[in-house]
């Protein structure tokens, strides 16, 4: 098992995207850098200013000017923590990389215990899973629950459930992540889908410093279709087999009506004749639907341009 990082001399990069947090900013940066700035020989904490409107973007001006360890990055309008979250990562330099919300649900504290994990235990992702969701509402855990499970039926990849954005993750997979170009970016599945060793922490997760969650129940909808349609084409392919079963049950029938109108003859004129063409049209439009599926499955996988495969060691050169 290899440690992580070979040398003592690391840099451990924080990506924090914001929206509309200048209440929590400092105290957000004093916390982390009492907490981590013992424990950590180098330390970068990179703030992503996803289009705010309420000042946040000065308070970033003047945090990085005091702090030499603190960047930012700030976009022309709000593009989505997802965007934020790959800008961060574009710009990190560290060895080892953890995006943080910037309203203290992530405790500081359980970096330290990402960190120990991931130069010990010879792991490249160390994921945190929140020890109660009592902070969250229950009809928001129950939804994420079914996401989850659906999410793992139907994709690609499996992502462990509650485990969110918070994370460490070894510059192996950080660079692995900046070299996937596509656009939509849903990543917890990038996550997933970038593989390597992984280990779960537990922390304990806090209540929201000021203000409530940036995200509402509309937001999120979008962003698990995002997760549903990015990761998997079962959406597109499944009217291939609901157009056979379509198909199928509508010749069994078919072949009925046809059946019964030459031994008991006509008893409505033009029925046997009209109802055979709507089902064997209808099913064999559903079947074609799903055969034009399958291509546009295929042409949407070869688009998102993924690498093959990614690997994490080999002796041959
Ligand atoms: N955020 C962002 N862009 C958005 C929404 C949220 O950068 O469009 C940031 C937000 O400022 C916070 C983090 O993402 O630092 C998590 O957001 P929030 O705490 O509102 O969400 P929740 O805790 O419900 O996941
Ligand atoms: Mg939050």
């Amino acid at each position: 098992m290899t440690a992580h990082p070979p040398s003592n001399q690391w840099t451990l990069s924080l990506i924090v995207p914001v929206l509309n947090e200048a209440h929590s900013l400092r105290r957000f940066l004093d916390e982390t850098l009492e907490v981590l700035l013992p424990v950590v020989p180098a330390l970068e904490v990179i703030f992503i200013d996803d289009g705010s409107t309420d000042g946040t973007l000065e308070i970033l001006r003047e945090l990085s000017s005091t702090y030499p360890g603190a960047r930012y990055v700030s976009f022309s309008r709000n593009f989505g923590k997802e965007a934020a979250l790959s800008a961060g990562l574009q710009h990190a330099t560290g060895d080892a990389v953890v995006p943080m919300d910037a309203d203290l649900q992530h405790p500081p504290e359980a970096v330290i215990d990402f960190i120990d994990v991931w130069r010990h235990r010879g792991v490249e992702v160390v994921y945190g899973i929140p020890a109660s969701k009592q902070a969250e509402t229950a009809s928001k855990t129950a939804t994420s629950s079914w996401f989850y499970r659906l999410f793992n039926k139907i994709s690609e990849v499996d992502i462990p459930a509650s485990a969110g954005d918070f994370r460490l993750l070894d510059r192996v997979v950080v660079d692995t992540i900046n070299r996937l170009p596509e656009r939509n970016r849903f990543m917890k599945g990038i996550y997933a889908w970038a593989g390597f060793r992984s280990e779960a922490v537990i922390y304990q997760q806090r209540g929201r410093l000021t203000g409530t969650s940036r995200f509402n129940y509309w937001k999120l909808w979008n962003f698990a279709l995002d997760g549903f349609i990015g990761f998997s084409t079962w959406p597109l392919r499944i009217w291939t087999y609901i157009g056979g079963i379509i198909a199928l049950s509508a010749f069994v029938y078919m072949a009925i009506i046809i059946t019964k109108t030459l031994i008991w003859g006509i008893d409505t004129p033009g029925y046997a004749s009209l109802m055979s063409a709507v089902l064997f049209f209808g099913g064999m439009q559903l079947l074609s639907i799903g055969i034009l599926g399958e291509y546009v499955a295929r042409m949407f996988s070869e688009t998102k341009r993924r690498p093959l495969y990614v690997v994490m060691e080999t002796d041959s050169t």
